[in-house]
């Protein structure tokens, strides 16, 4: 491509772009536009940006998944128009939304780059400039003709991630996302490395598809050491639920108490889909490496394998509309649709 890319960068709020209110002393979304001004190297960039709001920009713990078509089909209506996409989005769902960008958008030929920050971008100390500035040299790197990046991935404190393998585990270092059971897709230091061999590989033959239908009938439920039968009958009587994602202990191991095992087996036989996770950072489920996982196995537990509750949550509430019988919505979420778990 002989032309500067085009990249069109999306706000959809967060710190990045908050103000302090002068009342309370608590952080807002502001005017992304007033902001823009204060990073004046974005016109140094060889790239063409064009900005664009969500209105009103929201603190990404009011995001949802309406929010979430709504950020899929801005991206989808402006596809043919830019070649790189930048989401300003808060960094506590960020992965969340990230998350569910990736099983949204099949095919996806282009990149799609999320970040944000830890201090707004008018704050002297903030690490929101380099995040912004390289997010988006990031989703304008492009080798023969075509875009470099072409998948949904996360960019924070000098590393670009696979968006669906990330999790958010600080609230006050730079250094706010992991991705511990996946290595990163590039690297910014003095040069940009970009890690080819980590990145999706596309089938070029096939067009975009975006998918906008989701079933939000479902639940996120950790174990814990003493938790009570009467506490898990109430949470899983929940009416109308679908899909529970069950964060367990270490490599997929619960109580192998009766009590617990045979209200989850009526839930399932009675057509409940429940995905295990482990409630570790990383490592995977190993279902029957332990006595405590056999009989959730036996049951009909799915493995979530290596996959993050983030994504997990995101891809079940994404094929439940698609599989609607158990075993074809097991055999669908156990593969990768774009790189989120491990296959065995
Ligand atoms: N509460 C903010 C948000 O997620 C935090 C951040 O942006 O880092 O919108």
């Amino acid at each position: 491509m002989n032309r500067k890319p085009n990249i069109l960068l999306f706000y959809t709020g967060g710190t990045i772009g908050m103000m302090r209110s002068s009342q309370t002393g608590s952080l807002k979304p502001f005017n992304f536009d007033k902001l823009l001004r204060k990073i004046p190297e974005i016109k140094l960039l060889d790239c063409s940006v064009e900005t664009i709001s969500l209105h009103p920009p929201i603190d990404s713990s009011n995001m949802c998944p309406q929010h979430w078509i709504a950020i899929a089909e801005i991206i989808e209506s402006n596809y043919g128009k830019f070649d790189g996409f930048v989401v300003l989005h808060g960094s506590d769902t960020m992965s969340y939304t990230s998350s569910a960008l990736s099983f949204m958008f099949e095919n996806l030929g282009k990149p799609i780059v999320f970040t944000g920050s830890q201090l707004p971008i008018g704050d002297l100390r903030t690490d929101a400039k380099e995040n912004l500035i390289t997010a988006i040299q990031i989703a304008g790197l492009q080798k023969n003709g075509e875009a470099v990046i072409q998948e949904v991935c996360l960019y924070f404190e000098y590393r670009l991630y696979r968006a669906n393998r990330t999790t958010k585990i600080n609230a006050e270092q730079f250094q706010a996302f992991a991705s511990l059971n996946y290595p990163p897709l590039a690297e910014s230091g003095v040069h940009l490395k970009v890690f080819e061999e980590s990145l999706l590989k596309r089938d070029k033959s096939k067009p975009l598809n975006v998918h906008k239908e989701l079933d939000t009938r479902v639940g996120l439920l950790k174990i814990f050491p003493g938790i009570r039968p009467d506490f898990i009958k109430h949470f899983l009587s929940t009416p109308q639920l679908k899909g529970l994602v069950l964060e367990t202990f270490g490599s997929g191991n619960a109580p192998s108490d009766d009590w617990f095992v045979d209200i989850l087996e009526r839930h399932i036989k009675s057509g409940l889909i429940i995905v295990n996770v482990t409630q570790c950072s990383g490592g995977s489920v190993a279902m029957g490496q332990y006595e405590t996982s056999e009989r959730l196995k036996q049951i009909g537990l799915i493995s979530g394998n290596d996959i993050t509750t983030e994504s997990a949550l995101a891809k079940m509430m994404l094929l439940l509309p698609k599989y609607k019988n158990a075993k074809d919505f097991k055999i669908n979420f156990e593969k990768a649709v774009c790189g989120d778990i491990s296959e065995n």
